[in-house]
């Protein structure tokens, strides 16, 4: 069973149109990444896969089912980086984040384990690097253990150091079973860590499949911006 299915979803912001008949599976253990410039319509597409946005039409299943509370809890997403308290720790701010999640503790020292900031846990947020914080949101992803993570551009805004710290971190948490949708405008993020890919251009899917399949016969001026 696939763990998410989007149907034909579209969706228009007053005149603009974002999404146009989306329709895409992940199947279990894929790293998925949509793949496209910006405004093409990533963001929205994540946005209305996790209930923040509400589509114009079309479908969302996740699990087989209907979204319900329950289900949204198998799932960990990073669509803006958090706001973490600069004087805290490392630990702190994971255990106010795990508070608002209802996680614990335990999932608390799993997630630091898991991002690699194990021993860094009780330095200041201040102090870390651009690949430390992110790896920090990465580990707000984790709390709860859900099986599924949504990442929108989790290499933005970093330095080549921490796009190879986050990049690594996801094809960790892949190998160990996480499924991971991710989105990115930069073929090769796509290329290194992705197992299959949904190209976008102007909120329409132009092509999806395994990697090697579609980077290989992709016409890549579909991945150039839209001419007007
Ligand atoms: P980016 O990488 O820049 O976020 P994206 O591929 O994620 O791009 P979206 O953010 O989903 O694309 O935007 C798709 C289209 O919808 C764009 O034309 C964008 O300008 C428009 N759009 C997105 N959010 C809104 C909004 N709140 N109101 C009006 N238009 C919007």
């Amino acid at each position: 069973m696939p763990i998410l299915e989007l149907e034909n979803l579209s969706k228009t912001y007053g005149g603009t149109t974002a999404l146009k008949g989306l329709t895409l599976q992940v199947e279990p253990g894929s790293v998925y990444g949509l793949l496209g410039p910006n405004g093409s319509g990533k963001t929205t597409t994540l946005g209305i896969a996790l209930g923040v946005l509400r589509a114009s039409s079309g479908t969302v299943r996740w699990f087989g089912q209907e979204p319900t509370a329950a289900n949204r809890r198998r799932i960990g997403a990073l669509l803006e980086t958090p706001n973490f308290f600069p004087y805290l720790s490392a630990r702190q701010n994971l255990l106010l984040a795990a508070d608002v999640k209802q996680a614990d503790t335990r999932s608390v020292d799993q997630a630091l384990d898991a991002v690699g900031l194990g021993t860094r846990q009780h330095d200041a947020f201040r102090g870390f690097s651009l690949g430390m914080k992110q790896r920090l949101a990465l580990a707000s992803t984790l709390l709860g253990s859900p099986e599924v993570l949504v990442l929108d551009e989790p290499t933005n805004g970093l330095d080549p150091q921490g796009i190879a710290e986050v990049r690594s971190l996801v094809q960790r948490l892949a190998a160990e079973g996480k499924t991971i949708i991710l989105a990115s405008h930069l073929l090769d993020e796509i290329e290194k860590v992705c197992t299959h890919v949904a190209v976008l251009q102007r909120g329409e899917l132009r092509a999806a499949g395994p990697v090697s399949n579609i980077l290989a016969t992709a016409d890549r001026v579909l991945l150039r911006p839209a001419p007007d």
